[in-house]
Parts: structure tokens; sequence; C-alpha cells
């Protein structure tokens, strides 16, 4: 008894620790209750020095496993000799990490950013750029079309085409030039389409509005829709691309090439932020000097380990490993029988589980499952995301699966 009141008023480490940065850390993610210290691979591990496998991989950042070693050598050599000098000057960096991702999209020149949505930002760039001097769209008219509940980023201008109230609340006024149309509804896309549209900007599978895998045929479609209208179409790859789906490009599932393809997350090989927008040179070569730039973007640190994070996915044979085994978790999960789980969807190793909100909560889920060593993350209240790194192995999977269904069990037996 007595224990039981002096441990309600005497705060663990971890309490302490999650206390002291809410005073002084906005409040803008709601992270789960616990102190991350160190990872390797597909671990993380707690202050306390709890073990903990990732199902999340920072939303594919970490697609390549925490702190790998080749990727880490990398960057500490180039950080060693040139990390950062801006592109005012060339560097010997920059253009081979470029003509690699030329190399592995099939497309022609590429951009360099940092983060996802500066990424996107220079995709609408390009896609207005491309849509007044060559599809000679009215100035200030051109349009976007992208799709419901979309994720792509939180600038101002990215969340005004988004449609979750979340992310758009007191933001406003917003920048106007977009059309949002149903996701994976191809009409809906034909009917938006007018003189002046000059792109479709689309995540290939809705990552963050619950992994919504559209219709076989849909990116055939859509390209097809593109070309006969003469629209760029964009694909948003921030977080399926690199391997996540079980191709290098969630687009080699339907053998279709966009006109453009942002990428980010796994580029920076779980290390730094590292983004580019790829693309035809049609559009790509229409950038001049002083037409767009950032300071940090191609910067001689992220071009090393992004080179490097590319090679280490080819030559570590990260992306056959997440069509293998994402194909075994997920017909795995859909062998599992509870009254809690009302949907199981996904392609390679990145799979969204629907949990029925009247009975539990995807929040409850997650705390259960890091109280049993697995941390993952919910999105929108309903959906548990299992994302693990792209070097888990089988057996790792198999553990995993032992641990939800053990948390399934018991949040059964508490109704
Ligand atoms: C995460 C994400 C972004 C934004 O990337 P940041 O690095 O957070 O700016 C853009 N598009 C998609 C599809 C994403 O998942």
């Amino acid at each position: 008894m007595l224990n039981k009141i002096i441990q309600k008023f005497t705060k663990t480490p971890t309490e302490k620790a999650i206390e002291h940065e809410g005073r002084f850390v906005a409040r803008n993610y709601h992270p789960l209750p616990v102190i991350l210290n160190r990872g390797e691979g597909v671990y993380l591990w707690d202050q306390e020095g709890k073990k903990y496998l990732d199902m999340m991989s920072a939303y594919s950042a970490v697609s390549l496993g925490h702190s790998h070693p080749r990727i880490v050598k990398r960057l500490t050599e180039q950080a060693g000799r040139l990390a950062m000098c801006s592109r005012a000057y060339h560097t010997d960096t920059l253009g081979p990490f470029m003509e690699k991702l030329v190399e592995v999209t099939g497309l022609d020149m590429a951009l360099p950013m940092n983060t996802g949505a500066e990424a996107v930002e220079t995709a609408v760039k390009a896609a207005r750029l491309w849509g007044y001097e060559v599809k000679k769209i009215p100035e200030n008219q051109a349009e976007i079309i992208v799709a419901e509940g979309n994720f792509h980023g939180r600038t101002t201008t990215i969340i005004s085409f988004s449609t979750e109230a979340d992310y758009r609340k007191n933001f406003g006024p917003f920048t106007p030039g977009f059309k949002a149309v149903p996701f994976d509804d191809i009409e809906a896309v034909k009917k938006a389409i007018t003189p002046n549209t000059a792109a479709i900007i689309f995540e290939p599978i809705q990552g963050e509005a619950g992994i919504k895998v559209p219709h076989e045929g849909y990116l055939q479609e859509l390209r097809a829709l593109c070309t006969a209208n003469n629209v760029l179409f964009i694909l948003d790859e921030v977080q399926s691309g690199l391997g996540r789906t079980g191709k290098m490009f969630a687009y080699q599932h339907e053998n279709v090439l966009p006109d453009a393809v942002i990428l980010g997350k796994a580029l920076g090989g779980g290390l730094l932020p590292v983004s580019a927008l790829v693309g035809k040179k049609e559009v790509m070569g229409l950038f001049k000097p002083g037409s767009h730039g950032s300071t940090f973007g191609g910067n001689p640190l992220a071009a090393a380990v992004g080179l490097e994070a590319l090679k280490v996915l080819e030559e570590e044979g990260m992306v056959q490993n997440s069509a293998t085994l994402g194909k075994y978790f997920i017909e795995q999960m859909r062998g599992i029988n509870s009254p809690l789980i009302t949907g199981v969807r996904g392609r390679g190793l990145w799979i969204g589980l629907d949990f029925d909100p009247a009975r539990v909560s995807a929040r409850t889920v997650c705390e259960k499952l890091m109280e049993r060593g697995i941390l993952s993350k919910d999105t929108h209240h309903t959906v548990v995301r299992f994302a693990p790194p792209l070097t888990i192995t089988r057996e790792e999977i198999d553990w995993a699966l032992e641990q939800l269904k053990a948390v399934l069990r018991d949040l059964e037996g508490q109704k």
C-alpha cells in the first residue's frame, strides 16, 4: 500500500525526462512515452536500456536501418574532409550523387534539396515553370491536381492543398492553384483537368492517410491521362520510394515512368535530411541560375551520404528483402483472426492495420506494443503501421507477430 503511494509520487527517470522536454519543446507532436537514446539496425534502446524492434523506421527515413556502418563511415570521412560550402561552387560529390539518382529512377536530371517538403515545393515550382514556359498557360493561371487525403509536408503552400483540417486550421491564408480530387478515382482526375492544368502531384500509395493502396492499373491510367492531356505526371515517393514497397520505386510496379519524382526520407541513409526532385530534361532543364535554390541543398556531406545510401540499398539486396518479407508479413497479418482488426493493407514492408475504433484506439495498440518491445505509430487514430527497416529478417518478423498476437489477446480480453 505504502509502496503504491510512494510510486505515485516519485517519478521514473523516463517520466521526469518527458516532463522536462514538455517544458521546453513546442507540443506539435504527441510521442509515445519512451526516451530513446541508441539505435542499431532494426533496433532501438531507451535510456533505461530496454530494447525495441523499430516498426516505424521514422516514416521510411530509416529504411536502411539505424546507423548503418557503411553510411556512418562515409559520413565521418566526408565530414572530416569537406561538409559544407554552398552551391556557389562545384564539388566533387554532387555530380556522382545526382548521376546515381538519374540512373535508379530512369529520369534525366535532378535538383537536390534537404527535406521532403522542400522537394515537394521544388516540384510545384517545376510544374508551374513548365506550365508557363512550355504549355503556355496564361500567367498565374496554372493549376495542379492533388489527391484528397494527401500528405506532402508542412509548408504553408503544401498545407494549402492538404484536405486535413488538423494540418490547416488557423494557418491560412492559403496558396491558390490546387484542386483536390478523390484518391484512386481516375474519372475524378479526368473531370478536374482543364487547359490550365500543369501537373498532377500524387503519392502512388498514400502513406500518412493510412497506407492506402490504389487499384492495380491506377498509375498506368494516370500516366495515359496525363500524356493525352499534356499534363505533367509527378509522383511523391518521399515515403514509398527507395525500396519501401518492394521495388526501388512504387511506379515500377506498373512499369510507368513519371515526368518527375520527389524523393527524401530514406535518401539520407537514416543519418541526414536529404531530398531531391528528379525529372525529365524537358522539365528540369527549365531551372535557370537564380530561379531556385537552397543553401544546404546538395552539400558535400549530404551528397556523400545520399550516394552511399543508394549503393547500400542496391548492394545489400534490401529492395528484394522488402518484396519477399513484405509479402510474408502481410500474409501472416491477414491470417490473424481478431475482432479488433477490420482491415490489412500494404505493399512491401509497408503495412497498415485498421482497428475498429468502437473497440480500441490505434494509440492504445501502439502503447501495448511498446510494452512488448515494438515501436510503431498510429495514424488517424484507427491505423497502426508496420514499416520496419528493410534489413529486417524473417525471425524478427515472426517475433513481432507473436507480440502483436499477444497484444490483441490482451485487448480482446479487456472487452
Ligand atoms: C514525409 C513526407 C513528406 C515531407 O517530408 P519532410 O522531410 O517531413 O518535409 C512529403 N511527402 C510524403 C509522401 C511524405 O511521406
